[in-house]
């Protein structure tokens, strides 16, 4: 009788344990398949409604760690969508931003820009384009979201990573 009572307990643990884990574990993954995430990216863009194509954009890629902005990019060329991910190259990246790709890799080179929009038709506000869609392919590897970054800045060197407040020199 004991024995079977403190199985009961360990199992209620292992259950809690299971189930704190997951929640822990998937803070902000949506609860849909990749295909569902997929079919409403496409309706998104069927609809012309961009920033649900944005949205269902970010849960697509969340619900698919592995895909690149390359491999989403190739993947809304096959379906014939109108979607596209078009990458511009920024004279200056502001200091209180930063590039992020989807696997959370920094310091990317260009902006990844989620559009239904002709790429000709965007605005020169958004920086150069590749020429063509085989360079912009090359350029979305090396691209990232514009995201709000919290590293500190260097008022003398106008650099992130150090402040001189805590440094006489600022390192190379
Ligand atoms: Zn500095």
């Amino acid at each position: 009788m004991y024995v079977f009572c403190f199985a009961i307990v360990i199992l209620f643990f292992i259950k809690f344990f299971l189930s704190y884990k997951f929640v822990v574990s998937n803070p902000e993954r949506p609860n849909i398949t990749s295909q569902e995430a997929w079919d409403k990216l496409l309706k998104a863009a069927d609809e012309n409604d961009t920033d649900d194509f944005k949205e269902a954009l970010e849960s697509y890629a969340k619900v698919t760690p592995e895909e690149t902005f390359v491999t989403i990019e190739k993947k809304l060329r096959s379906a014939n969508s109108k979607g596209r991910i078009i990458s511009f190259e920024r004279p200056e990246i502001p200091l209180t931003k930063v590039l992020v790709d989807l696997q959370g890799n920094t310091n990317k080179r260009y902006v990844a820009t989620p559009t239904l929009v002709h790429p000709t038709r965007l605005p020169r506000t958004s920086g150069n384009r590749a020429n063509g869609p085989e360079e912009n392919l090359q350029w979305l590897a090396d691209s990232g979201f514009m995201v709000d970054d919290r590293s500190p800045v260097c008022f003398n060197c106008k650099r992130k990573g150090h402040i001189t407040k805590y440094l006489n020199v600022c390192p190379l």
